[in-house]
């Protein structure tokens, strides 16, 4: 198409031609003076052409754009680089009463007739429209960040706010490129959080982590200054990638820092292609401030949350242990605070908790077991009484490991883990129908000696146990040891108190008995002897009968005595034995006739072997014991009832046995009353006397023999059979015996 040519046209009509047109027009010089402004101008910005012409463009200029302005003109003269010539751009300018209002500015190059170039602007006022739609973006822009910020209390996320921020920014106030940072206190760096806009790389500003005290890039500026930068006319500027100013025709930039209170969160960029107007700026700067009070509070909210956490699991941590502790003091018995214990931790805190003790023997006893689930309690008892945790399992069970090792055993567990531990199918089918997720089991310490352990389990349905809840399982279970080894502490106490009580109330009674015996028959004897003109056979006889009960009641006197001080003597010590070789059939014979009573001697019957039965005995304590035997089957008996003394060899082990058709023993008491001072129910209730105390001396010498001694009877009324096996000789000697040629 042929250009049309304004060639021929004179100044003075092209003067008028200009005059005529609605948009300002203003020439300037390479000095940046205004040549020529036509009278639109006035109507625009309120001066005069007059008033223009001569004076500098800062005339029309705010004062913060005249440092860019100088920089980008004197570039355009040096190297005739022409930023803004593309299109029109919005600015704002000064109209003549120091007020701003928005431009939109398209710029042209003319020379004038000696060549020398001139730059001609064609200003337009920002129409109406443009300003309502700049309002439109900042509701736009006000209910999207509200949004965000009701969105805080749903998700407390401080990356949902800055994607919002971006979000705005590009979408509602078209910025080119918007960008997002957080501060990372710990290293003072800011780290690229989000970008929207055109997604071109950035010389300089790709690094995703930058320092704030070092970097010179414009984010590190603000935020290490903490004041904001907002510059239109970014050309040669060279804090900002040029080669990306030219391409996007960038015009215009906000860099603000993200600040609540003191405290610095991050910052933000905005690029773009038109220049923003100061109230934009103010909105933007506005709305990052909101930003950044938004993410504060997300964080204290987040930080809040998790102190609460935090406080309910403490809390949840000591009420528990204070219902626990109420609870075990409640009461003085191991057994029933024990369960009290296992009832406050199932279900809350675990879904089956068993406390077992170490005894004796190598088995645990489980004095109280809960699972949550009531169904499972007959697999928890037929687990316990088919396949008990022994101490010699491999892989070593989890309760003997924390025994053992006195420390604390915590693990998941898998399926596998049951299964290695199965003995069996059907015990695998228990493991699997207790269902066992994880468990902690903490040894009970008592006094400084491991008295059994806690297990605590949580099923597979439920989260393991974690570090806190180590922690509480090992609280639960020190004070559950207090308790119990105070609840053992209190039954031995008690047991002490009682023994002692039986043994003032037995022993003062049992003592009176015989002494009166022996008093009476005492006075009786001396007033026969006093007595003159009896019959001297009649005489004779009443004092042998005398003599005789006397005699009776001064042996029931002695053993009784015998019997304390041995009590006494044997308590916690061994026995001291004097051992010489002995015929075991004569040791029967002497004891027998050592009865003082002829009555009671006739009441015996033996069954002994025709040979000797040698063996190295302690005579006196032997004596004692058979003696003691025979002593309480005669008295358990009725007066005609027959005592049956039997001695029988078995290579090494000789044995005796009394067996009398007495009052017999109840099941339940046959090894209690070897325990001292303990009386069968039926032996009191038929006033029968005696302390309680002849067998337990009788067992503890026997075993000191190396011998074992134990009681049967087939039940009360029935008669009873004491049996004694000794070792022929004293281990030592059967020892040395057998060592020599
Ligand atoms: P004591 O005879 O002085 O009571 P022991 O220690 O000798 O004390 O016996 C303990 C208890 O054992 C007796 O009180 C009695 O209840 C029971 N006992 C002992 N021997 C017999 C027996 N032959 N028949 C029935 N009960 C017996």
């Amino acid at each position: 198409m042929p250009r049309a040519s304004l060639a021929g046209v004179t100044q003075i009509e092209f003067g008028a031609l200009l005059d005529a047109i609605p948009e300002a027009v203003i020439v300037a010089d390479h000095t940046s003076e205004i040549v020529y402004a036509n009278t639109a101008v006035e109507g625009l910005l309120g001066w005069s052409p007059s008033e223009l012409v001569g004076s500098s463009l800062h005339s029309i200029q705010p004062d913060r754009m005249h440092d860019a302005h100088d920089r980008g003109f004197r570039r355009y003269v040096s190297t005739g680089t022409k930023t803004l010539f593309d299109g029109p751009i919005h600015l704002p300018a000064r109209r003549r009463d120091g007020t701003e209002r928005d431009v939109e500015l398209s710029l042209a190059e003319v020379a004038d007739a000696d060549g020398t170039p001139l730059v001609v602007g064609v200003l337009r006022g920002a129409t109406e429209q443009v300003d309502l739609e700049r309002h439109i973006a900042i509701l736009r822009y006000l209910k999207a960040t509200t949004a965000a910020h009701t969105r805080l209390w749903t998700k407390v996320d401080p990356s949902v706010v800055l994607q919002t921020l971006t979000d705005v920014l590009v979408d509602d106030f078209d910025a080119a490129l918007a960008r997002t940072w957080i501060h990372d206190p710990e290293t003072n760096t800011l780290r690229l959080q989000t970008s929207g806009g055109i997604t071109t790389r950035i010389k300089g500003s790709t690094r995703e982590v930058i320092d704030i005290a070092t970097s010179p890039a414009k984010v590190a500026v603000v935020a290490r200054e903490r004041e904001p930068f907002i510059r239109v006319g970014l050309g040669g500027n060279p804090a900002f990638d040029q080669e990306f100013v030219a391409r996007e025709r960038i015009v215009s930039v906000i860099a603000l820092p993200l600040v609540a209170g003191d405290q610095l969160l991050g910052a933000m960029v905005g690029f773009f292609r038109h220049a923003i107007p100061d109230e934009v700026a103010e909105t933007i700067g506005h709305l990052a401030a909101l930003a950044a009070a938004t993410i504060n509070d997300a964080r204290l909210v987040a930080q809040e949350r998790e102190a609460r956490e935090e406080a309910d699991r403490a809390r949840g941590h000591f009420e528990l242990l204070a219902r626990v502790s109420e609870r075990l003091v409640s009461s003085l018995s191991a057994e029933v605070s024990a369960q009290s214990l296992v009832d406050t931790v199932v279900p809350d805190f675990a879904d089956w908790c068993i406390v077992d003790l170490v005894t004796d023997g190598p088995s645990l006893r489980a004095i109280a077991s809960r699972h949550a689930d009531p169904r499972v309690a007959d697999h928890i008892a037929e687990l316990r009484a088919t396949y008990p945790p022994a101490e010699d399992e491999e892989p070593p069970h989890p309760i003997h490991r924390a025994i053992s090792e006195g420390e604390t055993v915590w693990e998941s567990v898998e399926d596998g883990d049951l299964a290695a531990r199965a003995r069996d199918p059907r015990h695998l089918e228990l493991l699997r129908a207790v269902g066992i997720g994880s468990h902690v089991v903490v040894p009970l310490v008592g006094r400084g000696a491991v008295m059994g352990a806690i297990s605590f389990v949580r099923s597979a349905s439920r989260p393991p146990f974690e570090t806190d809840d180590v922690a509480t399982a090992e609280d639960i279970t020190r004070r559950a040891a207090l308790a119990i080894d105070n609840a053992q502490l209190y039954r031995s106490a008690e047991q002490a108190v009682a023994l002692r009580d039986r043994f003032l109330a037995v022993a003062s009674h049992e003592l009176r008995t015989p002494l009166s015996v022996v008093r009476g028959h005492w006075e009786l004897l001396g007033r026969r002897l006093a007595a003159e003109g009896s019959d001297p056979d009649t005489q004779r006889q009443q004092l042998e009968a005398s003599v005789r009960r006397l005699g009776q009641g001064i042996d029931q006197l002695q053993r009784l005595v015998e019997d304390l001080l041995d009590a006494d003597r044997l308590r916690g010590q061994a026995v001291d034995l004097k051992p010489t070789e002995l015929d075991m059939t004569m040791v029967v014979r002497e004891t027998i006739e050592d009865l003082h009573d002829p009555a009671m001697r006739d009441r015996v019957r033996t069954i002994l072997p025709d040979e000797p039965v040698d063996g190295v005995w302690d005579r006196a304590r032997l004596a004692q014991v058979i003696g003691n035997l025979i002593g309480n089957a005669l008295k358990y008996s009725p007066d005609d009832g027959n005592v049956e003394v039997e001695v029988t060899t078995r290579e090494d082990v000789v044995r005796i046995r009394v067996t009398d058709s007495g009052i017999g023993i109840a099941a339940e008491q046959l090894d209690a009353i070897f325990e001292p001072f303990t009386r069968a129910p039926n032996a009191a209730a038929q006033h029968y006397p005696g302390l309680g105390l002849g067998l337990a001396v009788s067992r503890e010498i026997v075993m000191t023999m190396g011998g074992r001694m134990w009681a049967e009877s087939p039940g009360e009324g029935r008669g009873s059979t004491f049996t004694i096996e000794l070792p022929r000789r004293p281990a030592a000697a059967a020892e040395a015996e057998r060592a020599a040629p």
